[in-house]
């Protein structure tokens, strides 16, 4: 119906409220305090533009536009305030999960960041009181757990891969095998890394064999060292078969350059009892011979987002004195995240402190009890079924290991697996699920437990 002035039969204009009416609402001046009068201001006008629009097409009958007008603009202030960063249940079973933050942070590594968020020592040296090292805790505590002589810590793994080829190759030339001229996803393939970083690429080998000749026959004056890469995301599997590290190691020491290997995910202790059988323990590669690595520090290490490079003194230190490092480095509540994660590992506790390796560890009759505790307390007009299935390691690492866990399978006499899930990613906090055959499935291994009960109400509030 067209709201049509009868003297003029033209549209009528004079309901629409006015912004000042509009911001006067009881809703709408609730909100004041909350967005301040700009923006408010601004979306109340954008709200308006849109009703007189409607009306000039003669969309809107003739209601109460004062409080259709009040409405949207919550709404659409609701709606903008879900866009930034907020904490989700994760219950995919994808421990690592890229899109949802990679690692959780440990407790310790919490209450690290939180103490670091106002001043703090950053360089500063509390003995002296003069300027101290940035960083210098969290690198002798990687050296230490590596073995390494010396580290340095950057902006993720990438940026560490970059910043060593820009700082050790750049100018000559760099030996990669075939099978290792990987995408790491996201935009990292190491081809145009390397060209990024100003070395150039000689491809050694075949996809699935390359073997020591092979890089052996590549060198000339030109090559400044063999690059590594571990192919994390992917395998190749069969008629296969690589150099150790140290004949690697060996081999571009006897040209006199150096073995700079790029991890990726990188665990800091063995984790072949949780299946995890071919990541590199970044040990092993630095006693094999690496001089340089390069790993992440929000993968299976399970701390902040960062890039770790541990290796050769010599070698950190011109990586350190480089300008390129200025750009990369890292924050205060960075360092702050990996000082604490590391220290769990060195008192020997990072597997319960961790919950990236907390969650790895779990075994599937582990989360078989927690699930059937779970439905006990399930009160809810969902149906629900217990199944056996996999969960994922995630983050671009051991993309072969599932380990075996228990689902909750979820669905509803009228509603379907996606709009259950369209309803979870809309609680607070949003609960993020695996939809698969038209169920929603539930992996209560990402669950933490201290958010079973949130979980649970969250459930029962679909009806
Ligand atoms: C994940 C990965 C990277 C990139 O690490 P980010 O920390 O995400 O930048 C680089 N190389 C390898 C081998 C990886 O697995």
């Amino acid at each position: 119906m067209k709201l049509i002035d009868a003297a003029t039969r033209e549209p009528n204009f004079r309901s629409l409220p006015s912004i000042d009416q509009l911001l006067r609402t009881e809703t709408i001046s609730m909100l004041l305090p909350i967005i301040g009068v700009k923006h408010l201001t601004q979306l109340a006008r954008t709200v308006v533009d849109s009703l007189r629009a409607e009306i000039g097409h003669g969309k809107l009958a003739d209601s109460n536009l004062l409080s259709l007008a009040a409405k949207r603009l919550f709404d659409a202030w609701e709606s903008e305030s879900k866009t930034g960063l907020r904490r989700v249940i994760n219950a995919t079973g994808v421990v690592i999960h890229t899109n949802l933050g990679r690692a959780p942070l440990s407790v310790q590594a919490k209450n690290a960041v939180e103490n670091a968020a106002g001043y703090c020592t950053l360089e500063y040296d509390i003995e002296t009181g003069r300027r101290g090292g940035r960083g210098q805790r969290a690198e002798s505590l990687i050296a230490e757990l590596t073995g390494a002589e010396a580290a340095v810590i950057v902006n993720n793994c990438a940026a560490a891969a970059f910043l060593v080829l820009s700082v050790l190759a750049s100018g000559g030339e760099v030996l990669v095998s075939r099978g290792e001229l990987v995408e790491i996803g996201g935009d990292f393939r190491i081809p145009d890394v390397l060209i990024q970083s100003g070395a150039a690429l000689r491809e050694v080998g075949t996809t699935n064999r390359t073997k020591l000749a092979d890089y052996e026959k590549a060198f000339n004056e030109n090559t400044r060292m063999i690059l590594r890469v571990h192919p994390s995301n992917y395998r190749i599997v069969g008629f296969t078969s690589i150099p150790t590290i140290s004949e690697l190691s060996n081999l571009a020491h006897k040209h006199g350059t150096m073995l700079f290997e790029d991890i990726g995910s990188g665990a800091l202790v063995d984790l072949s009892q949780y299946g995890l059988t071919d990541e590199p323990v970044v040990s092993d590669s630095i006693r094999d011979g690496a001089d340089i690595v390069a790993f992440s520090g929000d993968k299976l290490l399970g701390g902040p987002q960062s890039g770790i490079i541990a290796g050769r003194r010599e070698l950190i230190d011109k990586i350190r004195k480089h300008p390129l490092y200025r750009v990369l480095r890292v924050d205060k509540l960075a360092y702050a995240a990996l000082e604490a994660t590391l220290e769990s590992y060195r008192r020997g506790t990072a597997i319960a402190d961790t919950p990236v390796l907390k969650m790895l560890g779990m075994t599937k009759d582990e989360v078989g009890m927690r699930t059937a505790k779970f439905v006990e307390a399930l009160g809810s007009n969902l149906r629900f079924e217990i199944t056996d299935g996999q969960s994922a390691v995630g983050g671009g690492a051991a993309p072969l290991v599932q380990p075996e866990t228990v689902l909750l399978a979820l669905s509803h006499e009228t509603l379907s697996a996606n709009e259950i899930g369209a309803m979870l990613r809309k609680a607070t906090p949003p609960v993020i699920a695996r939809i698969e055959d038209n169920k929603v499935l539930l992996d209560l291994r990402t669950v933490c437990e201290d958010e079973e009960t949130e979980l649970l109400k969250i459930l029962a509030n679909i009806n």
